[in-house]
């Protein structure tokens, strides 16, 4: 029962209908017996920042922040986690009841928790990641790499100067994305980060062939659960790691900080999750 002391939370982002979070988020919250109801907006572009701004106080707990606002959402905010400024994005926001809003970033964390569950014995250290595009999501999976120690975050973009953008801050080299078997060459992991692949919406055309033998391939596009960028990966024999497990796994903190609790590990969210990607 929705009531007038119900906490609210949910996800904002253009498109959002896809998000997997508010069940995700709700689940959680029925398993700890909050109060609460996580929803889902989808934001005009040129209306976020009045939205978040008209938050300020806590009508809501927080939101999550998804494409293509994750830039803007760490501009907006009062302060900001450490490692939301090196990713110079946020994918939560938290609204103080003084009126502030805190900016962190959980999509690395998300990131590396993908990758110790489905490729374990990854080492972020052992070599170069290659991370296709250059948004929020990009942002957040070079900021992780680089803070775990890998030696060469290579970014490949459509728009090189964007890819270049987060080298200049970061690290790496930046590719475009017609130079994407280069920057493939001798990489432990290739990760992408692009919307390519959304909802079925066609394959980004980059050559996995040229990757290693042993190169871990991760999509963070988690519908469909296996897109074709990662059905290719695994044509080519490839270990993958999908983006349902960087969902869950940067769902987690955004619950903490909401709610102030860890989500119950009983609850099994994948399994959730799965059967709604499900084909009806
Ligand atoms: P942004 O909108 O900030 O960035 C999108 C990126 O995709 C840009 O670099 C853009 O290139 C590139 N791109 C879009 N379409 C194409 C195309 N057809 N060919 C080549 N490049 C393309 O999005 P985010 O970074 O926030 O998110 C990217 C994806 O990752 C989304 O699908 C999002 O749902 C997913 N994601 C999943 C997470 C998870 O937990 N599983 C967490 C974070 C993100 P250009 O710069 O040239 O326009």
């Amino acid at each position: 029962m929705i009531g007038g002391a119900t906490l609210l939370a949910g996800v904002v982002g253009n498109p959002v209908a896809h998000s997997m979070s508010p069940a995700l988020h709700n689940a959680w919250l029925a398993a700890a017996g909050i109060d609460g109801a996580y929803v889902a907006f989808r934001i005009a572009e040129d209306r976020f920042a009045s939205f978040v701004d008209g938050l300020r106080g806590g009508s809501l707990r927080g939101l999550n922040v998804t494409l293509p606002f994750k830039g803007q959402a760490l501009a907006l905010a009062d302060r900001a986690s450490d490692r939301a400024t090196m990713a110079g994005a946020a994918n939560v926001l938290v609204f103080e009841p003084n009126g502030e809003i805190a900016a962190d970033n959980t999509d690395g964390l998300g990131l590396l928790a993908a990758f110790a569950e489905q490729a374990p014995g990854f080492d972020p250290k052992a070599g170069p990641v290659a991370i296709l595009g250059a948004g929020g999501g990009a942002r957040g999976a070079a900021a992780a790499f680089a803070a775990a120690g890998c030696p060469d975050v290579r970014i490949v973009n459509r728009t090189q100067a964007k890819a270049q953008a987060i080298t200049d801050i970061l690290g790496g080299e930046a590719f475009g994305l017609h130079r994407a078997a280069a920057a493939f060459d001798g990489v432990i992991a290739v990760i992408n980060a692009t919307s390519a692949g959304l909802a079925g919406e066609g394959d980004l055309d980059a050559p996995l062939e040229a990757t290693p033998a042993g190169c871990v391939i991760m999509d963070m596009v988690y519908k469909p659960l296996i897109t074709p960028f990662l059905a290719r990966a695994r044509a080519l024999d490839r270990q993958t790691v999908d983006g349902l497990a960087m969902l869950i796994g940067q769902a987690a903190p955004s619950f903490e900080a909401f709610y102030g609790r860890s989500p119950s590990a009983e609850v099994d969210v994948r399994a959730l999750a799965l059967k709604l990607l499900e084909p009806r």
